[in-house]
């Protein structure tokens, strides 16, 4: 394959990026493949025992004190349930109301999804389903956003398993805008966004890393990140709140060797994943899907990224698909 950059559309998100195989040779930073995290100071407050340190407990699963998974609400949140008056004055401004959780994953301090046991994955993934449709019922809530952050890199400040589901009473612009797109395409073609790029990809091959009946992973045509996957369900469409059990089963051992085969492949630990969902109001829509979203981090956005909006890539989605499979 030629080393010859390319600008790649993202029908996503209607953005161009760039595939730019040629500055691979770069020297990489090589810190990308440190540790993960420093140890935090204190006592972890999602291990067992240190329950005092985390805020309220929301749900637990199993619901006896040898759970396994838990929510609970985050010491540190974005937005509040509370109407709290805005400090400012002038322009536009509105009490940041919504509800942000974090889903610590196991009792286990060490580990990810992959080193998980079938059954704490599954568990794992009913609980954020389970929060989920918790929060698409809250009045007033607009978007739930449901992602993992691992590694510093990726924003994380804590080594133990978990996630977070924040709930906001706004639409971020990256969540309007693609809605927005997802619900043209779908008037204009008569079938839905996702739809569309899953045939396309099916049909060209080389971005599949697997495929099997219910899920296909894939390199995005026009990547964020080298070494970015995603997870598509082949007919599970709406939102992730309607899986059923089975389904959280097999989208768990799928989500496990992806993660593993490309923290290997890419030489990357950190990484965040992302449940693109569409908005709550949404989500029976005829338009309305959900996928998975492996992002994979090295260096965080430069000049380039910075001044033009334009993503680089040194890695063809092309040429990850091969080495991922
Ligand atoms: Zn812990």
């Amino acid at each position: 394959m030629s080393d010859a950059a390319s600008y790649r559309h993202d029908p996503m998100e209607d953005s161009w990026r760039v595939v730019a195989p040629g500055r691979a040779s770069v020297p990489m930073d090589t810190s990308a493949r440190g540790p993960l995290l420093p140890a935090p100071p204190g006592p972890c407050p999602f291990c067992p025992g240190n329950e005092g340190e985390t805020t309220e407990i929301v749900a637990q699963f199993p619901t006896s004190a040898d759970w396994r998974v838990r929510a609970v609400t985050n010491r540190y949140p974005v937005v509040s349930t509370e109407v709290v008056p805005p400090t400012t004055t002038g322009g536009h401004a509105r009490p940041a109301t919504g509800v942000h959780e974090i889903l610590v994953e196991g009792r286990e301090h060490e580990g990810d999804l992959p080193t998980f046991s079938p059954e704490l994955r599954k568990m794992v993934l009913q609980g954020y389903r389970d929060r989920l449709a918790a929060m698409e019922a809250m009045d007033g809530i607009r978007h739930v956003s449901v992602f993992r952050n691992r590694g510093r890199r990726a924003g994380s400040s804590q080594p133990h398993p978990h996630g977070q589901l924040l709930g906001t009473t706004v639409g971020g612009r990256l969540q309007e805008r693609r809605w927005a797109l997802a619900r043209a395409h779908s008037r204009r073609e008569g079938r839905s966004l996702l739809d569309t790029v899953l045939a396309r990809e099916i049909d060209a091959e080389e971005r599949i890393v697997s495929a099997d009946e219910d899920f296909v992973v894939l390199c995005p045509f026009a990547p964020q990140a080298n070494y970015q996957t995603w997870i598509v369900p082949r007919l599970l469409r709406g939102s992730f709140s309607a899986l059923a059990d089975e389904e959280l089963e097999r989208l768990g051992e799928v989500l496990a060797k992806t993660i593993a085969r490309v923290t290997e492949v890419s030489g990357r630990q950190a990484y965040n994943l992302l449940w693109r969902l569409p908005p709550v109001r949404a989500k029976n829509d005829a338009a309305a899907f959900w996928y998975l979203d492996l992002i994979p981090r090295g260096g965080g956005p430069a000049g380039v990224e910075l001044s033009t909006g334009l993503s680089l890539c040194s890695v063809s989605p092309e040429a990850a698909a091969e080495s991922l499979r």
